[in-house]
């Protein structure tokens, strides 16, 4: 299919390209997602701009605590980053797991988490890292934390202009552990669930659990139940089973042509386990 006649613009600038923005066009990063959506005629914007040549807005950047990544950094860039690798594993292995080569050389994070499918990677790894999610418009920027910019199937805390101008994860120091465990759609690479895990301990027990969710329901979400339930314990096989059940506590999840509301559940409580194992075994 060939998309509707639509105008493109690629500034050098972001200044240039929020003013366009302001204007009603439409960005494009990677055009993993929007290109075929413009082919199937889901979507048509009349104006295209692209943010692929504005210089400062591909970046990994460790600042104190945290690492600032830019909007356009492709996937690609997350999974093979040096400074991520040791320094934030989590997101880096769960870029690993998106699509396959091609998609995570032209996909970025900005554009994954702007589009917030239900079924994205990246954002249980961002609810887990209680990440924080920076958006700028032509005239003001604020800061939005992944738990409250994933609003409901492919709808943000993004409003009308504004674009996603960088992510920022914490520097996870020892004593942490992580994984992110996957069920994917074979034919896409999608989860039909992602469990992200990270946990930290102090002493033999359990200070501090986040488990972040995709895959499942409306939106990426953190099972708090289930965080609750482990911290405090020792994490023992016996207490990872309980506390995995408690994942899809409460949750309307999807049911589709992949997979049924309760296989989903079912899925859910066994990769839960598996990443909360995983994770806890990593804690150096
Ligand atoms: C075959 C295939 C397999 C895939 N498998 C997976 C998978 O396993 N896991 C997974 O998570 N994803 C998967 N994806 C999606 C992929 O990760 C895309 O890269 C991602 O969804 C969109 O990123 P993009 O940079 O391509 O954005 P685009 O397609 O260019 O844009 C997507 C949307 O975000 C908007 N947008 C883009 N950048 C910004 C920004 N900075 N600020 C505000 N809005 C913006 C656009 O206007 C558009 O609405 C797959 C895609 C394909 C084609």
């Amino acid at each position: 299919m060939i998309p509707q006649q639509f105008e493109y613009s690629a500034p050098k600038t972001l200044d240039e390209a929020l003013g366009l923005l302001a204007e009603g066009a439409r960005p494009l990063a990677g055009g993993m997602s929007l290109i075929p959506m413009m082919k199937l005629r889901l979507s048509n914007p009349e104006h295209l701009v692209d943010l692929g040549r504005i210089k400062d807005l591909s970046y990994i950047r460790e600042q104190g605590t945290v690492i600032h990544i830019g909007a356009t950094t492709t996937h690609h860039d997350v999974e093979s980053s040096p400074l991520l690798r040791g320094k934030c594993p989590l997101l880096a292995e769960t870029a690993s797991h998106i699509g396959d080569v091609q998609v995570r050389n032209m996909g970025t994070i900005g554009g994954s988490v702007a589009h917030a499918d239900p079924a994205a990677d990246y954002p249980a790894a961002l609810q887990a890292l209680e990440a924080k999610i920076v958006l700028k418009g032509a005239k003001s920027e604020r800061t939005v934390s992944a738990a409250d910019f994933f609003v409901d199937t492919f709808t943000t805390a993004l409003e009308s202009g504004e674009i996603v101008r960088e992510v920022i994860v914490p520097v996870d120091g020892s004593g942490t552990g992580t994984s992110y465990q996957k069920v994917l759609q074979p034919a896409s690479g999608f989860a039909i669930v992602g469990i992200a895990v990270r946990v930290r301990k102090q002493g033999d027990k359990v200070a501090m659990a986040r488990i972040g969710v995709t895959g499942l329901s409306n939106r990426a979400f953190r099972a708090t139940a289930a965080e609750k339930a482990l911290e405090g314990r020792s994490g023992s096989p016996a207490e990872i089973q309980a506390v995995a059940a408690l994942v899809g506590q409460g949750v309307d999840a999807n049911s589709d042509l992949h997979a049924s509301a309760d296989y989903r559940l079912h899925l859910a409580s066994v990769y839960a386990a598996k990443a909360l194992a995983v994770a806890l075994g990593r804690i150096a």
